[in-house]
């Protein structure tokens, strides 16, 4: 039933049946008319219907019989079959219901039940199809992963066997003297096994729509050198000569997703010169069109005309001589393809047999400024020198501050609560010791209050949204050090660094490269969906200890990031909300979250 109306064979020897019957089916299916069994037959083989009406008393070949002519042909042996007839017998009904019939409409009918009758044997064909067409596709899906997993075996095995032989060599002491000749070439194949793993990860993420992009303002030069150099040594080696050429009004900063480009570009240009045994291998970089295009292209085999398309759908290679030689899983091209439309960005190709193939990169580039971090900075920055232990239980929190403290030379551990941060301070000797105060398994208090008890002294500052100065004077009180609220002062924060740590900084900026803080930002931003469905979900529980909880976590982070409003809302949710409040103070928090993610490609960076 491709078409979208179906067809039904009316089949009685009775031509007032047929024209009463096809009036009443005429406005929903296609109707085609017999008189006798042997028409039914010749019929139903030339035009298959989707169900046939089957009269049973005819002259010659009666129903029965028809049906068990219908039934043996395989063009014709799935076709529903109902009985239309005037009989009353309940032992022939049965018979014909044996023989293989669907159904049984008894005469004189009543159109709106034979009606209903057809539409329920027409939705079963409808779904039968459906489910054949279902388990070809999964046969088909099935024969390419069996395909995949013998491409796979061999690729993995060719390293693998690699890796042992020299391993055993190495043990039975063959390499007198060029051990190192061996452990190098092991160390390639386990690259080369892990590029694989990353192809087919790639792949899996790609397909389950996981793959994350992470716009970054990034140096296109620079990014172009960077590839130049993982290709050039292969090229080389190849003898094949490889030139990049960099047109002029190239932007110098783009946003875009700089390892997923490098990925595209380094897999174009080692196909470009996999497949070339001499000759010249090229990158092209420009502007045309308001279009940013990387043209990769080379003197190389070249590709049939034919196959050109299919190339980009996984697991297919050129043909059976090419993956011999050259080895390869078929995937480059599909990622490639795939992480380009990603970046709003294609691949398109021109190849010719024997005389070389040129693939084409082409986005829009989003154009932005040079980013104030990038530029360049003076490397004899003054640095401070002691050993850090730091307690923090959200991630971008915890990365954040590990990265700030390591910019200023710091040595850092950090740890994700109270019970970490006890057996680390136990264990080593630290210079200073930054604490959040609400952390799972044991608080930064209760931390505190132990150390002081088991007798180290170590300086500890007290990290927290808390600003409250009852809570302040508790923590000193309690024992701690310092306090540093978030979003934190970074003027402050240095401040407190030179007093406690021996060094020779004055002017410590604290700052961090600009991607890096876009990084960890973004990653703060990205895990925000989830962060906000826990807290509805505590909301729907009724579990209030548990939503003030994350909305606590949610408020230091969000400050330390510098997100105020979202801060200051997760601070309303935590503190001394009517509960009848809450779900509009929880839907203006999720419209601020959804707001901050469809920005999220321009987050502020101060
Ligand atoms: P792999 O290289 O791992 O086989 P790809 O998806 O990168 O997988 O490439 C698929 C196929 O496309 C290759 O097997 C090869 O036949 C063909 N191909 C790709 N790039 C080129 C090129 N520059 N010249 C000739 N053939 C190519």
């Amino acid at each position: 039933m491709t078409a979208a109306r179906p067809t039904v064979l009316l089949v009685d020897d009775e031509k007032a049946n047929l024209r009463l019957l096809s009036d009443f089916l005429r406005q929903d299916t296609g109707i085609i008319l017999a008189q006798n069994g042997n028409q039914a037959v010749e019929k139903a083989v030339a035009m298959q219907p989707d169900l046939i009406l089957l009269d049973i008393l005819m002259p010659g070949m009666d129903g029965f019989d028809t049906l068990r002519t219908l039934k043996s042909i395989p063009a014709t042996s799935d076709i529903p079959i109902i009985f239309i007839t005037g009989l009353d017998n309940p032992e022939k009904e049965q018979e014909g219901l044996r023989l293989g019939a669907q159904d049984y409409i008894h005469k004189p009918f009543n159109i709106d039940v034979v009606k209903a009758r057809i539409a329920t044997q027409l939705e079963i064909v409808r779904q039968r199809r459906a489910l054949q067409q279902l388990s070809r596709d999964l046969s088909r899906a099935s024969e390419a992963k069996s395909r995949f997993l013998a491409n796979m075996s061999h690729e993995i095995r060719t390293p693998l066997t690699s890796i042992i032989g020299y391993a055993e060599a190495l043990l039975a002491d063959e390499f007198k003297g060029e051990e190192k000749q061996a452990i190098k070439a092991i160390s390639i194949s386990g690259k080369h096994l892990l590029t694989l793993l990353n192809d087919v990860l790639d792949l899996s993420k790609i397909e389950a729509g996981k793959l994350e992009i992470e716009l970054l303002p990034v140096n296109l030069p620079e990014l172009i050198e960077e590839v130049r150099s993982l290709v050039e040594d292969s090229a080389r080696k190849k003898q094949l000569i490889f030139a990049v050429n960099i047109g002029e009004a190239l932007p110098r900063h783009i946003y875009t997703d700089p390892v997923r480009l490098k990925q595209i570009l380094v897999n174009l240009l080692s196909n470009a010169i996999k497949f070339t045994k001499q000759g010249k291998v090229t990158l092209d970089v420009g502007i045309e069109t308001e279009q940013l295009f990387f043209k990769i292209s080379d003197t190389g085999l070249g590709i049939d005309k034919k196959r050109q398309a299919e190339l980009f759908a996984p697991f297919t290679q050129g043909d059976s001589t090419v993956t011999r030689e050259f080895g390869g899983t078929g995937l480059g091209l599909s990622i490639s393809a795939q992480l380009a439309n990603k970046l709003s960005g294609q691949i398109s190709l021109e190849s010719e047999l024997g005389v070389g193939s040129c693939f084409t990169l082409t986005m829009q580039p989003k154009l932005c400024e040079v980013p104030r971090m990038e530029e360049e900075k003076p490397d004899n920055q003054s640095k401070l020198s002691g050993k850090i232990l730091l307690a923090e239980d959200s991630n971008e929190s915890r990365k954040l501050l590990t990265r700030m403290l390591q910019s200023q030379g710091l040595d850092v551990r950090a740890v994700e609560n109270g019970q970490q941060l006890m057996e680390a301070a136990m264990a080593e000797e630290f210079d200073l010791i930054f604490t959040d105060i609400n952390m799972p398994v044991m608080d930064g208090l209760q931390a505190l209050k132990l150390l002081r008890a088991v007798g180290v002294e170590t300086p500890v500052v007290a990290l927290t949204a808390n600003v409250m100065s009852d809570d302040i004077k508790m923590y000193m009180h309690a024992g701690f050090s310092e306090h540093l609220s978030k979003p934190i002062d970074r003027q402050k924060f240095a401040r407190l660094l030179q007093q406690h740590l021996p060094g020779i900084s004055e002017q410590n900026d604290l700052t961090m490269p600009n991607d890096e803080m876009r990084q960890l930002m973004s990653q703060f931003v990205n895990g925000l969906p989830a962060h906000l469905c826990a807290i509805k979900l505590a909301y729907q529980q009724n579990n209030l200890s548990q939503l003030e909880q994350l909305a606590h976590k949610l408020r230091g982070t969000a400050a330390l990031f510098q997100f105020k409003q979202i801060s200051e809302m997760a601070r309303q949710l935590e503190h001394h909300m009517p509960i009848e409040k809450l779900p509009l103070a929880l839907k203006a928090l999720s419209f601020e979250v959804e707001k901050l993610i469809a920005n999220k490609d321009n987050l502020p960076i101060d």
